[in-house]
């Protein structure tokens, strides 16, 4: 790394809000060093994010940040990336923010293939509000809102966004923060959109409600249930269940949107192109 990960933070916004043990601190590490490795400039990335424990992170950074509303920072990051189409833009979001009330956004900005970085903080629930289950909540586990256990099926958020058009979708872990850190990067590095899961943890509302007390065991579920794309392909389905792969799960080349828009222009503004010449 050739800058240390102060040199990215906002270290006057110390102290940060994240209880002792969360996983977020490790994602966001990955982040920063998945920028540092790829060199780019503070001024030339954009980290946007909506609204739950993840989304604090663009306030602690020291780059162009946007703090926007619950489950819109796509939206807000597909304004950003329409006007500044140079410019690495980031979305930092969690499970809630990404896969419920900003579902659409999500399926819809990977449809179009707009070049946005999204890293979604997936720890299985939403912490900021004190524990609801979220759309990525395994079925049976028990959270404020399920305290019988969670009826629902999660989504494969990786399945979805790549079935939805994305040129990139990768999942990785707290726990595999390294392999997370060189798949971040992979995807602030690709041209369209792309989308990173990492699984991660709150102790505070998903472990202790599910047999995990601590960090610790949490961080050892990680490491015990995480298996290699390539190991996966190895595997009987069965022994898969319950298990999550990790690594790279798609990657394609589209056009992304932002320069077939600027296509659009060029030809509107050269006086052709349009219904007429068709
Ligand atoms: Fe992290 Fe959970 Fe605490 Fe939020 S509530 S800061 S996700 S441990
Ligand atoms: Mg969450």
């Amino acid at each position: 790394m050739a800058m240390p990960v102060s040199y990215y933070l906002r270290t006057s916004k110390m102290p940060h809000i994240w209880c002792a043990g969360c996983g977020h601190g490790i994602v966001l590490g990955a982040v920063l060093r998945a920028i540092d490795s790829l060199g780019l400039d503070k001024d030339q990335v954009c980290v946007v994010s909506g609204i739950g424990c993840a989304s604090r992170a663009p306030g602690y950074l020291d780059f162009n940040t946007l703090h926007t509303t619950h489950g819109r920072a796509i939206a807000f990051a597909t304004g950003i990336k329409m006007v500044k189409p140079e410019m690495k833009v980031i979305v930092l979001t969690g499970d809630g923010d990404a896969a419920a009330i900003g579902g659409n956004h999500l399926i819809h900005a990977a449809r179009r293939n707009i070049g946005i970085a999204t890293v979604c903080f997936n720890n299985s629930i939403y912490g900021m509000t004190n524990g609801q289950y979220s759309p990525m909540t395994p079925t049976g586990s028990y959270a404020s809102t399920a305290p019988y256990g969670n009826i629902e099926e999660p989504f494969d958020l990786c399945d979805l966004v790549y079935a939805a058009g994305a040129s990139y979708v990768a999942r990785g872990s707290a726990y595999h923060a390294i392999l997370l850190w060189k798949l971040i990067a992979k995807a602030i590095a690709t041209d369209g959109f792309s989308f990173v899961e990492a699984i991660t943890q709150c102790p505070t509302y998903y472990g202790r409600r599910n047999k995990m007390r601590s960090a610790v065991e949490m961080l050892k579920w990680q490491k015990e249930h995480g298996v290699t794309v390539a190991g996966a392909a190895k595997m009987p389905a069965e022994d898969l269940a319950g298990k999550f792969r990790i690594g790279e799960l798609g990657a394609r080349t589209r056009p992304e949107y932002t320069r077939r828009y600027a296509a659009i222009i060029d030809a509107a503004q050269r006086g052709e192109g349009g219904e007429r010449d068709a």
